[in-house]
């Protein structure tokens, strides 16, 4: 079981960097729960605990006290940059102590360029800093800058739902690789058979369930037929 402790920046009274009517918490949130719900409804042996789920102001403290208290695997924390509008780009950080043959630099190399594929942002590079989340976890820990929110380029990116997923879905084939996750198995397909009639064939239970259900007064025979 693989346990990521994933963490938006930010919330609540503290909005982050702000910029072209964007606000840099309402962001994090937004990647952070697209790649929960990626790895949760994909992969089977993980679980993940995430800073916050909604606009609420939590210190950084707090962040680093209950994954270090829940035993993370590893803490991912998601951010959007912000400087005077000239500057754009993807950039991300581990902890300023750290080799570059470490562990975590290690881990940061594979999601860096996983990232870097799906994003369509200027390569800052791979950086060190001395950031509370970074220096205060036990586990590895990366945090990525996705985006300058002042930059008119980098901003049209960020208004984009499409381009959220696809960096969320980023940081997942980035977990992926690092800690060797298993995706769900393929599921069963079932037939649903009405009277010798094939009215549907279905892979999620639910659907095979309300197919039957529609024929169950007036069909004479209803046969579930794994394919
Ligand atoms: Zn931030």
């Amino acid at each position: 079981m693989f346990k990521l402790y994933l963490d938006p920046g930010h919330g609540g009274s503290d909005t982050g960097t702000v910029g072209n009517g964007l606000q840099e918490k309402n962001l994090t949130l937004d990647i952070a729960l697209r790649i929960r719900n990626l790895l949760v409804n994909n992969y089977p042996d993980i679980k993940v605990m995430m800073s916050r789920t909604s606009d609420v102001a939590r210190s950084l403290e707090e962040r680093t006290d209950e994954a270090n208290a829940w035993g993370a695997d590893y803490y991912l924390s998601i951010h959007i940059n912000g400087y005077n509008g000239s500057v754009n780009g993807y950039e991300d950080f581990i902890h300023n102590s750290l080799s570059n043959a470490s562990e975590t630099a290690e881990y940061r190399d594979i999601i860096h360029e996983e990232v870097m594929k799906v994003n369509n942002l200027f390569d800052r590079g791979r950086k060190k800093a001395n950031f509370h989340v970074l220096r205060e976890t036990k586990m590895p820990a990366l945090l990525t800058e996705n985006g300058f929110i002042d930059n008119d380029s980098d901003a049209a990116k960020l208004k984009d739902p499409n381009w959220l997923q696809k960096v969320a879905q980023g940081h997942v084939n980035g977990l992926v690789k690092v800690f060797d996750l298993k995706s769900n198995p393929q599921q069963d397909i079932h037939r649903v058979i009405v009277d010798g009639v094939q009215v549907g064939s279905y892979a999620e239970n639910q659907n095979v369930l309300e197919e039957v259900r529609r024929h169950l007064k007036t069909a004479k025979t209803i046969v579930v037929e794994k394919v």
